[in-house]
C-alpha cells in the first residue's frame, strides 16, 4: 500500500513552508545580524512532504547557508577550494568585502 504523501513546493523563501523542519543556524562569532533573505535558518525547503517531511533544500546565496550576515565593512571569511602549488585543490578560507 503506497503510503499517504501531500508534496508542495516552495518557489523561495517566503513560501509558506518554506522553514517547516529547518534548523535556525548558531551564530557564528564574526557576522553581525540573521540574513534577511533566509532569516537565520541558512537554507529553505523547494520541496517537502507534509506528512513524511522528506525535503529537498537550497541554501541560500545571501549567507552562503551561514544564516548570519555580515553588517559593516569586516571582511567574511568563506571557505572555499583553489589548487595549492602541486596543483592539488585544497580548502582555503577566502575573505570577501560586503
Ligand atoms: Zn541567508
Amino acid at each position: 500500500m503506497p503510503h499517504a504523501s501531500n508534496v508542495v513546493s516552495c518557489t523561495g523563501p517566503e513560501s509558506q513552508h518554506a522553514f517547516d523542519n529547518v534548523p535556525l543556524q548558531p551564530r557564528n562569532g564574526t557576522l553581525d545580524a540573521p540574513c534577511p533573505v533566509c532569516k537565520g535558518h541558512g537554507q529553505w525547503n523547494t520541496q517537502i512532504d507534509l506528512v513524511s517531511f522528506r525535503c529537498s533544500r537550497t541554501i541560500c546565496d545571501r549567507c552562503s547557508g551561514a544564516g548570519w550576515v555580515e553588517t559593516g565593512r569586516d571582511p567574511i571569511a568563506v571557505p572555499d577550494i583553489e589548487l595549492n602549488p602541486e596543483g592539488r585543490p585544497q580548502w582555503i578560507i577566502r575573505h570577501t568585502a560586503v
